[in-house]
């Protein structure tokens, strides 16, 4: 197949792209415009005469000869300090980055998915999140650029799988971490691993009360592989429900790296969700995948990976 993977050098895309190389007889396009993706998470794969990078931004049109398979839509910045950075690219990579690429799934005749998010269910009112809940957003807050950008490219995958007959897919990623991440986008994960190595001050903000569920990056990419290759055009939750409070993800941070940091309280940003748990109920039935990797031995894993990082 050729399969046009757009943030393909983004942290979930390069490793959606190194598997989806290994397997079969695929060749890649990946489209991503480098500004929060990189071409050092696929360096490796670029050797191979059987991926093309293009450099180029979702929110202009996208021309391909080539006849494309499938397309995945991931490009996007995905991290509140991120988004927060680049608000406007953010906005336009979920709105006008969806359209093209469902355009050019129409041109094509090719399938497409979507990399939606957890949070379309904003600070949700329900747990554990099934994908029946509709969420509870502020559509002009801080994290809105973001969230409503993504609610707005599952309201036009659907609109253009109900009008063009597209085959779509729609996976609602959560909170991944992994190797690859970006050490300075802010995320909880890699901030506090990097305080901790360092044995700088550990920043919880808040009071650390609020919870997450946080999935090792191949268990997400599995899932998301699982997603695509089964007969079901519809929404999926994909994470881990293993869900704890930040408090207690700081402790097991501590706990691996041996660190002597300690903890030091920040303002909660605004719109910050006091909790997040997939329910993967449908996942599993369906599509019969179920996270494998435990949070100690993710974590592991990545903390590897930032000292070599660091190292660096
Ligand atoms: N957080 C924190 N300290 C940090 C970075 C993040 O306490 O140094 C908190 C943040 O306020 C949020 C949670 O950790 O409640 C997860 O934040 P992240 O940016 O990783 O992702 P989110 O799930 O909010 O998109």
């Amino acid at each position: 197949m050729n399969i046009l993977i757009t943030g393909g050098s983004g942290f979930i895309g390069s490793h959606l792209s190194e598997k989806l190389l290994n397997e079969g007889n695929n060749k890649l396009f990946l489209i991503d415009n480098l500004l929060t993706g990189s071409t050092k998470n696929i360096e490796h794969l670029l050797d191979s005469e059987k991926v093309l990078f293009i450099e180029h931004d979702v929110q202009d049109h996208i021309e391909i000869e080539e006849k494309i398979d499938y397309v995945f839509h991931f490009a996007s910045a995905a991290s509140p300090v991120a988004y927060t950075e680049h608000p406007v690219n953010t906005l336009k990579a979920g709105s006008v980055g969806t359209i093209n690429t469902l355009g050019l799934a129409k041109k094509h005749g090719a399938e497409y998915f979507l990399a939606s998010t957890s949070e379309v269910y904003g600070d949700p009112l329900v747990t554990p999140q099934t994908e029946e809940y509709w969420g509870n957003v502020n559509p002009n807050g801080e994290r809105s650029m973001y969230d409503e950008a993504k609610r707005f490219a599952e309201a036009a995958t659907a609109t253009y799988a109900r009008t063009y007959d597209i085959k779509t897919k729609i996976v609602r990623i959560f909170n991944t971490y992994g190797p690859r991440m970006q050490l300075n986008d802010g995320r909880v994960v890699t901030n506090l691993i990097v305080q901790a190595l360092n044995n700088e001050d550990i920043t919880i903000y808040g009071d650390g009360s609020q919870t997450r569920s946080f999935s090792y990056v191949e268990d997400t990419v599995a899932g998301i592989l699982a997603l695509m290759k089964s007969d079901k055009y519809d929404v999926f939750n994909i994470g881990n429900p293993n869900e704890m409070s930040i408090k207690e993800l700081s402790s097991v941070i501590l706990k691996l790296t041996d660190s002597k940091s300690n903890l030091v309280y920040k303002d909660l940003p605004n719109d910050d969700p006091k909790q997040r748990r997939p329910d993967i109920t449908k996942a599993k039935e369906n599509l019969n995948w179920e996270p494998k990797v435990d949070l100690e031995t993710g974590l592991t894993f990545t903390i590897e990976w930032i000292k070599k990082e660091l190292a660096k």
